[in-house]
This record gives C-alpha cells, structure tokens and sequence, in this order.
C-alpha cells in the first residue's frame, strides 16, 4: 500500500498556541514511518516547515504520489500534543488542498483523541486515531475494513462510532529513528536553547513518554499518559545516526527527562549537547552535577507555582518547599547555562512572594517567567472537573472561558487571540 503521512504547514495568526513555532522532527509520523515500512508499505513523509512547503504544495505532492490512504497530524510534532493549536485551521487547509485525491484520510493528534467528533466533522476525514498513533496506523494499513480497527473513530450518518478507547503504544521497543539529511540540514533550530554557543543542526529525540504524576492543567490523559523508558540501545543508536548527520544539539521530548544514569553517561561521550524538561524536585545534586557533565545546556523546570498552595492546587504532588526548590533549581544553574522555572498563574499565589521567589531565583541565574494563564485542555484534568468528559463543543469551551478569563496574554502572544469558529471559519467544516 502507498501511505503519506503529512505534517502541515503550520501558521498561528491569532492563534491561543503558545509553543515553539519554529520547525521539529515530526516524531509521531517518524515512528508510524518506520513501522509501515518494516510491513513493506511505500511510504512518503512530508513536513510543510522543514521541507518550506505550503498546504497548497504539500497536497500536490501527495496527490502526485497518489497515495491509498493520507494521514495528516493536528498537532506539530508529539512535542506539542500537550500544548497544541485547539483550532483545526491548519490540517484542514491542507485536507481542502487535497480535495479527495490522498485516497483514504486519517488524522491524528489530540483532538481526534479527546473529541473524535468534532474532529471528523470539521475535518472530513475518513477515521480519527484516538490517542498514540504509530501502532494504530500501521494497523489501518495492515486492514482493508476499518470499521473493526481498535482506537479509531468515524462517522456513521454524522454519529460517530468509536472502536475503544485511547491507545497507549507499547513504545519501549521502538527502533532508533532515522531522518532524511536534507531535513536534518534544515533544522537549524535548537529547541529552548539560549547560550549562544549553538553549532551543528537540532533534532528532537525521546527517551521516555508519559509522565507518573497528574498536575491538573497537563493535557495529556488521552496520550502520553503512562510512563514508559525506550530502550537504551535503541536511543542511544538514534543519537549517533543524528550526531552522523551533523546534529550538535537535540532536545528530549519527554514529558519528564527521568534522571537515567546510564543515558546521561553515554551522552558523557558524546560530542553533542542537548535540553530537557523535567520536574526538579526528582533529581539530586549528584545527578545534577552529571547531567551538565553530559552535556545538557538547557533544562525547563515546571515549578508552575512558587508557593506550596499554588503547587497543591495544581495537584504538582511535589514534597520540597518553595526554599529547597529554588535551591535545586540554583544547584542545576552551576552546571548548566540555561534554567528555566515554569511558572503558571496560580490565584492562590500571592503576588508579593510570587515578586520574591521570582527575583530571588532570577538574581542566581535561574529564569523564572510571569506566571502565564491555564488553557484547559479538553485532554487535561482542569478541564474534566470544570465541566466532566469533554463533549462536542469542548475545544469551544475551553477557548472561550481561556479567553474571558484573562485579561492579559503571555508575552508569547502577540496578537490578540480570535474565537474558534473565527479561527476555522474558512477551512473547517462547521
Ligand atoms: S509533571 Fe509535567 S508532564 Fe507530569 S503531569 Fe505534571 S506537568 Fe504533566
């Protein structure tokens, strides 16, 4: 079978999204790309960003390839699922681009998986994946009837049939990766880096996916949920595909970069630098120490609320007081150029020990942000004991009262972010 898997162009004017904009490995479609080629599929994978394809021409393309069936992800890269655009504008400009020539269509991406719905009605797609895609999608190539294939949804006279729930991917035995060098050539991009000692290209790997802890705000009960650490080898074999390419920095897209003595040890060797996120309250100052060692030059801490209250409301489950925190935080400082304490605005926190914490971690080096507002996504806790399981309208929800909540934006949004009927009106089928 002759699959395409496309991540689109993305663009964000007026958009709420408040991740990085700049191109990423779409790891999602680099999985179910191995995968379908290891079943003998022909498989061709294209990236609006890294390739600078517009929907228009990256739909001349799949259509040229004349694909049996076309899988389009909402969200750029899995690095986003958890923060990714709420409207549909982008995939469906690309799908009305295609205009039934990709043969049969799959979108994947948090919103098929929260609110398959909506999601196959806006976009017209033939099935949504419903949370991790790679294994689900080799599966849909494997079969010719979909209407039995596990964790997908599709219309049936405008209802929508569900085969379970989300999907989990097994994950741990995924093979090591390996990406086209042209778009390693084009991704100068070293994710949340800022020392200016950036040489080779970036690429994004991950080790682990999934998280143990629940804080309330994270988007990400219907994918990237459980915790699961990829085989050593196979990452580490990864890496060294990268750094042959000319990859000088990669980015660890897990959700929490565990400490793993042994991945930081092997990195140790390696002439290659890299960032994280993670939670600080799990690492000692030992590993700390190991992890500059290794290489790392970027870590983003999600403190998320600098008083205890603030961090027990948002269900952080962290034992450290805000004082053994910030002197973690100052210890990760000594070895690695860039620290960042995520902050979210918390009512609970009081603005004057917000100032203090603040200045005190940003006058040792560490960079703590205004606290930036919640959106609650409909994969998110907030949003579930805000109004129970998501429904049709849930992405509308959830933008709406993020709107009316806030009266001002992170610094990240420029532009005053428009309504989601607004925002997909001329590419979503409403
Ligand atoms: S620790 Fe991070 S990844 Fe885990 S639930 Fe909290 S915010 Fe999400």
């Amino acid at each position: 079978m002759k699959v395409a898997l496309v991540n689109p162009f993305w663009t964000y004017e007026h958009s709420i999204y408040f991740g990085c904009r700049q191109p990423h490995l779409p790891l999602e479609l680099g999985y179910s790309k191995a995968m379908l080629e290891a079943d003998g599929h022909d498989v061709m994978m294209l990236d609006g960003q890294l390739q600078v394809l517009d929907n228009a021409a990256l739909a001349e393309q799949v259509a040229s390839f004349a694909p049996d069936m076309t899988v389009v992800t909402t969200a750029p890269t899995y690095l986003f699922w958890r923060c990714a655009p709420p409207e549909l504008r982008v995939p469906g400009e690309f799908l009305s681009h295609l205009a039934g020539r990709g043969g049969r269509t799959v979108a994947v991406g948090p919103h098929g998986s929260a609110t398959p719905a909506p999601t196959l009605r806006k976009l017209g797609v033939d099935v949504v994946v419903r949370g991790e895609c790679e294994d689900v999608v080799t599966e849909l190539a494997r079969q010719s009837d979909w209407s039995k294939i596990a964790h997908t949804a599709r219309l049936q006279n405008d209802l929508p049939v569900c085969n379970g729930g989300v999907h989990a991917s097994p994950f741990v035995d995924h093979a090591a990766l390996a990406w086209p060098s042209d778009w390693i050539a084009a991704h100068g991009h070293h994710h949340h880096r800022f020392d200016a000692h950036q040489k080779g290209a970036g690429a994004e790997v991950e080790a682990s996916r999934g998280c143990p802890y629940n804080c309330s705000f994270c988007a990400k009960i219907d994918f990237r949920d459980a915790y699961r650490r990829r085989k050593h080898d196979a990452v580490v074999a990864e890496i060294d595909g990268l750094i042959t390419q000319g990859v000088g920095y990669i980015y660890f897209i897990d959700e929490i970069f565990l400490p793993q003595k042994a991945l930081l040890e092997a990195l140790v060797e390696r002439d290659v630098q890299f960032g994280v996120q993670t939670r600080i309250d799990l690492w000692k100052p030992e590993l700390l120490e190991l992890l500059g060692a290794a290489g790392c030059v970027s870590i983003e801490a999600g403190l998320e609320s600098l008083t205890v209250e603030g961090r027990a409301m948002l269900a952080k489950r962290c034992r450290l007081d805000t004082e053994d925190l910030a002197a973690l935080l100052v210890d990760a400082r000594r070895h690695v150029p860039f620290v960042q304490a995520n902050l979210i605005g918390v009512v609970e926190d009081d603005p004057t020990l917000v100032d203090y914490w603040r200045k005190h971690l940003v006058d040792h080096g560490v960079w703590a942000n205004e606290p930036v507002p919640l959106y609650p996504y409909p994969s998110s806790p907030s949003y579930r004991e805000l109004w129970g399981e998501p429904d049709d309208l849930a992405w509308e929800r959830a933008h709406e009262h993020y709107l009316a909540s806030f009266r001002s934006f992170s610094d990240i949004q420029d532009q005053r972010p428009h309504a989601l009927a607004e925002l997909e009106s001329s590419c979503c089928n409403h």
